[in-house]
């Protein structure tokens, strides 16, 4: 009988990703097989759900083309050490370290022409507040590449998705065209390769290879170089591929015009069709994230783990993963449950960005300067244009920066009610989302308050 699991473990492998056959089907054996009655062990009740969910057809199946007899499939939760078999390539058990470490690879290290990973995609990108506009846009441009958003500029501070989210685009333009010419490459390679060609005499050929392009997607251009040759190249390429209306995509960790080493004809046409950030995730989003990796690698997790790692980890959605990891981990290692864990001060999730600026006061003096006022004029009720906008830029950015109440906030900014601080952040909140200049402004006085 065992034998017979191993053939149909065997088979199901060939079906399905390395990964989620370790996930769902390294520690499953074959109960029984009575009458038509198949038992399969499973580790835990989680599991019994989601084999039943995502794999009943294909156990069926692959049971009857091992000569089973199968009349209905349930599954059932046995004790680890019984009853296991393993398919031929996982006999000896690997460490959890490890295991995780092979799925990782398999599915990281392919290497396309294309520059692009098959596992990011739209379907696991979790849409949030912090991200709605620019996958609206993504969206758009998937549907019709080239024209509204052309180019599109993706920026935001590291760890936030601008990786994720342009391959995503990438990947979806190919599945809807297998044809279309997609390169993906970060900025530093475009240079090396650049220099490569040169020095090989292959310049043209370099220049050539890149018209023929559908889609241009360059990563992290922040580190774009100040070498006069290699960025008049990136120009060229740029310009060739835009007047020929190909979808241009790139990312960057800040804005175009605060990189210095740009040319700023460069820099303005970087962001001629407008440019979308990625914002820090608030707690929502970052719960349905988690929630949403949880679910992808079948891990158990109570809700108030979630909770607890999205209360702590306030700097980027790569450390939300890597502290959710470690918890996945400690826990499979201890054999208790991540709550557990929590609970008994096993782990102590606390990831703050270094920069916290040290009092309200300090933030709203830095805005008034950034404006060319005092505070006090800041503070004052006048109703000069730029005064009031001024006061609500500070509004919004006590709210969004500190987390201040409306009525803390209020008191700061000199007004009477929240309500008028209310008004203020939905005013800048709905402005930032047409007013190109005051999203600039606003990253810039970010610089100022933490640089
Ligand atoms: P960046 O390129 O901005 O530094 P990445 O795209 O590498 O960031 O994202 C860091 C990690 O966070 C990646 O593993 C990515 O899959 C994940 N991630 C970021 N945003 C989301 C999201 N909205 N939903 C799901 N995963 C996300
Ligand atoms: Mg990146």
């Amino acid at each position: 009988m065992f034998d017979v699991w191993k053939n149909v473990l065997a088979e199901i492998e060939q079906q399905i990703s390395p990964a989620n056959f370790a996930t769902w089907f390294q520690d499953t054996s074959l109960v029984t097989t009575k009458d038509g009655h198949v038992i399969v062990g499973v580790k835990n009740s989680f599991y019994v759900k989601q084999l039943r969910a995502r794999y009943y057809d294909l156990i069926e199946k692959s049971l009857k083309n091992n000569g089973v007899d199968v009349k209905d499939i349930d599954f059932e939760v046995v004790c680890k050490t019984k009853n296991r078999v393993r398919s031929r390539e996982v006999t000896t058990p690997k460490p959890i370290k490890e295991q995780i470490r092979t799925i990782r690879d398999k599915t990281e290290t392919k290497s396309r022409s294309d520059g692009l990973n098959p596992k990011y995609t739209l379907d696991n990108f979790v849409v949030g507040s912090n991200n709605e506009l620019a996958v609206a846009a993504a969206r758009s441009i998937i549907s019709s590449p080239g024209t509204r958003y052309n180019p599109f500029f993706l920026y935001g501070g590291p760890g936030l998705g601008k990786t994720h989210l342009v391959q995503a685009i990438g990947n979806a333009l190919l599945k809807d065209n297998p044809n279309y010419k997609i390169f993906y490459t970060p900025i530093s390679h475009f240079y090396s390769d650049f220099i490569d060609a040169i020095q090989k005499g292959k310049g043209k050929e370099f220049n050539l290879r890149f018209q023929k392009l559908d889609c241009l997607i360059i990563d992290d251009f922040q580190f774009i170089v100040n070498k006069e040759k290699s960025q008049e190249e990136f120009f060229n390429i740029f310009n060739d591929l835009y007047q020929l209306n190909k979808q241009i995509i790139i990312t960057s960790d800040r804005l175009p015009s605060q990189i210095k080493t740009v040319d700023e004809r460069l820099a303005s046409r970087l962001t001629w069709a407008g440019a979308f950030d990625l914002q820090l995730p608030k707690f929502e989003d970052k719960c349905a994230i988690l929630r949403a990796k949880a679910e992808l690698i079948g891990a158990e997790i109570e809700p108030e783990a979630i909770e607890y790692i999205a209360e702590n980890v306030n700097t980027n959605i790569r450390d939300l993963e890597g502290e959710f990891s470690t918890l996945l981990l400690m826990s499979e290692v201890r054999g208790l449950t991540p709550l557990q864990l929590i609970e008994n001060g096993s782990v102590s999730v606390n990831k703050t960005s270094k920069h916290r600026p040290t009092s309200p006061k300090q933030v709203v003096d830095k805005i008034a300067k950034y404006y060319q006022l005092t505070s006090k004029e800041l503070c004052s009720k006048s109703r000069v244009s730029n005064i009031k906008n001024a006061r609500q830029v500070a509004m919004f950015i006590l709210s969004e920066e500190l987390n201040l109440s409306t009525n803390k906030i209020a008191a700061e900014v000199g007004v009477k009610d929240h309500t008028t601080v209310m008004h203020g952040i939905k005013k800048i909140k709905n402005d930032l989302k047409l007013n190109f200049l005051l999203r600039e402004q606003i990253d810039e006085i970010k610089e100022k308050i933490y640089g």
